[in-house]
């Protein structure tokens, strides 16, 4: 488990470094590409993005920000795909809510399909590329394996002039898909199996999302990607530790060209336990509807983890915190939520909410009589101020606060105990009633001590426990959604089948809530803190009026004390 946080430099105290801002810093100093640092996040279109992504673009943003930079936006789209529209949408929304910017660089390897295809025809005059015949099956057999090596197409002997027919009526549509590819010349009995020969065109006669059918055969990822980011100019190509091994590919394409070589850097992926982060997993979750949607707010996309209430701010924070490495390894999504826990106590208004309420009454409370009691806003920002709220006879309270038989060290409500309602009064239990069939209480008699108003004894005495409380005239009905993990097992990936680790109660949603007055108008995305019980974002579904709120996180940070604990 890893929770590195970026350390500054130990001789000068500057800015934190990590290994790729060391690179970058030494090739400043050195004037390697004259100062100039470019760099890019280059998604595929095929799925929403989800928090580690928010990984890469950090790193990538912020590099480029850090050195007076550029990073571009580019959408990796070789990959015909369904609907790649609303995923080309919605990635560049998420990366503008996570708060960075492209400018007018904005790109799509499609862009660039002309381009590419000169340099495959270059490749294929100097002799470097040919256009293979064999079947799919056959390519895979003769490729050999990680301990045997591979063998020699009998169509890489082709002449310079066959091949360039060959591609030319490719492009042109004079043969089906899959009837010849076209493949580097590389080496066969490379232990590198990406350096075999690999395929860099296919006939595919698909839909492109913004070419239509201009093309039918398609450039592969490999050969794409490291010519897209020279095309650009990009100086460091952050990528993902996976592409290591095919590094040497893109060198080979780059050199074999002549054109500009970006430098490839590899990090460690984002690995949080408890969470899938592939995409097909993700798609998979969807499709199958084990959760409403891709913003499902137990889903680890951006558009879940905003709908759950997470803000741009914790996001970018967790990034900076797990920092950035050469090794793989597993974050802790308590520190995800620790962080959530840190920004949204600084941010949010404090509130009263009853999720499972039970009548509560006081006897010796007027009956139409209304005081407005005053609340802090916010303990943590005295700038918020305080707000009224009213205090009636009836109120409600949390079923849980209130025991029959309580045990040892339960400070809460109980026959004949007495508590402080939360800026109110002092109240003591008279009595209560309960369902004769199930035994569940179904009212909590009180009295209240006029002279504690505020909720402090004028003699001092000490009560525990503090409890808060909705005037049941004035309370505001609410929905509301408590999340737990999506999946219950530590690492869903491990086995064949992820989905048999989903966490059967990972959504309990509780109806006939209540809130206090204050929060009936709310509007989606307004975030509070309930008193006790954590903290709350409003959600889109309004139901008939009545306001629906997702808990963001509880209250509970266990990471709170381990960080202290390395402190103290
Ligand atoms: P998947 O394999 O699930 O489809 P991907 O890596 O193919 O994901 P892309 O759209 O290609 O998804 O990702 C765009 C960029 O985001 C890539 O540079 C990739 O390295 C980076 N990225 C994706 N997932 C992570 C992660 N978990 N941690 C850090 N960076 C990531
Ligand atoms: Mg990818």
């Amino acid at each position: 488990m890893e929770t590195r946080d970026r350390t500054p430099n130990e001789k000068t105290g500057e800015a934190p470094v990590d290994f790729i801002r060391e690179i970058i810093a030494e090739d400043n100093r050195t004037a390697k590409h004259q100062g100039r640092v470019a760099t890019r996040f280059p998604p595929e279109p095929n799925g929403y993005l989800h928090i580690g992504h928010a990984k890469a673009i950090c790193l990538n943003f912020s590099v480029a920000v850090e050195n007076r930079g550029t990073c571009n936006l580019r959408f990796d789209d070789t990959n015909p795909t369904k609907e790649e529209t609303e995923y080309v949408d919605a990635i560049q929304e998420d990366i503008r809510w996570l708060g960075f910017d492209w400018e007018d660089r904005l790109y799509y390897a499609s862009d660039y399909f002309e381009r590419l295809y000169e340099y495959a025809v270059q490749l294929i005059q100097q002799g470097d590329a040919y256009v293979c015949s064999l079947t799919p099956d056959q390519i895979r057999e003769y490729r050999g394996t990680l301990t045997e090596k591979g063998r020699e197409s009998p169509y890489r002997t082709r002449t310079v002039e066959e091949n360039l027919d060959l591609f030319g009526r490719m492009r042109a549509g004079e043969f089906e898909d899959g009837a010849h590819v076209l493949r580097a010349k590389i080496d066969m009995g490379s232990p590198n199996l990406n350096m075999r020969d690999p395929t860099i065109y296919r006939i595919r006669r698909a839909h492109h999302h913004r070419t239509g059918e201009a093309w039918c055969i398609y450039p592969m990822y490999d050969f794409t990607h490291c010519l897209s980011d020279s095309i650009e100019r990009i100086t460091h190509s952050l990528c993902s530790l996976e592409f290591e091994d095919h590094r040497p590919l893109y060198d080979w394409f780059l050199d074999r060209l002549d054109v500009f070589h970006p430098q490839q850097i590899e990090f460690a992926r984002l690995n949080l336990n408890y969470t899938v982060l592939s995409k097909r997993k993700l798609r998979q979750l969807v499709t199958e509807k084990h959760v409403s949607g891709w913003d499902d707010p137990r889903m680890p996309t951006l558009r879940g983890l905003r709908r759950r209430g997470y803000t741009p701010e914790t996001i970018r924070r967790f990034c900076d915190r797990i920092g950035v490495a050469k090794r793989d390894s597993v974050v802790d999504i308590e520190l995800l939520e620790h962080a959530l826990r840190e920004d949204l106590n600084r941010t949010s208004p404090r509130a009263m909410g009853v999720l499972r309420p039970v009548r509560l009454v006081i006897e010796n409370y007027p009956e139409d009589q209304v005081e407005e009691m005053e609340l802090v806003n916010n303990p943590e920002d005295p700038a918020a101020g305080t707000r009224m709220v009213p205090f009636s006879r009836v109120l409600y309270i949390e079923r849980d606060d209130f025991r029959v038989d309580p045990p040892k060290k339960f400070f809460r409500l109980a026959p004949g105990r007495e508590v402080r309602l939360r800026a109110a009064y002092l109240v003591t239990c008279t009595g209560f009633t309960q369902d004769e069939a199930t035994g569940e209480v179904t009212e909590i008699r009180c009295t209240y001590d006029p002279a504690t108003r505020g909720g402090s004894p004028p003699d001092g005495r000490r009560v525990k426990g503090t409890l808060h409380w909705i005037s049941a005239r004035h309370a505001v009905e609410a929905e509301v959604r408590l999340y737990d993990r999506l999946f219950a097992a530590e690492n869903p990936n491990k086995g064949d089948d992820f989905l048999a680790h989903l966490n059967p109660r990972s959504l309990e949603v509780l109806e006939g809530c209540y809130v206090e007055p204050g929060l009936a108008n709310v509007s989606p995305g307004d975030r509070f803190q309930f008193e006790r019980l954590g903290y709350f974002c409003v959600d889109p579904d309004v139901r008939a009026g009545r306001p629906v709120f997702n808990r963001s996180v509880t209250l509970r940070d266990t990471w709170a004390k381990i960080e202290k604990g390395k402190k103290g």
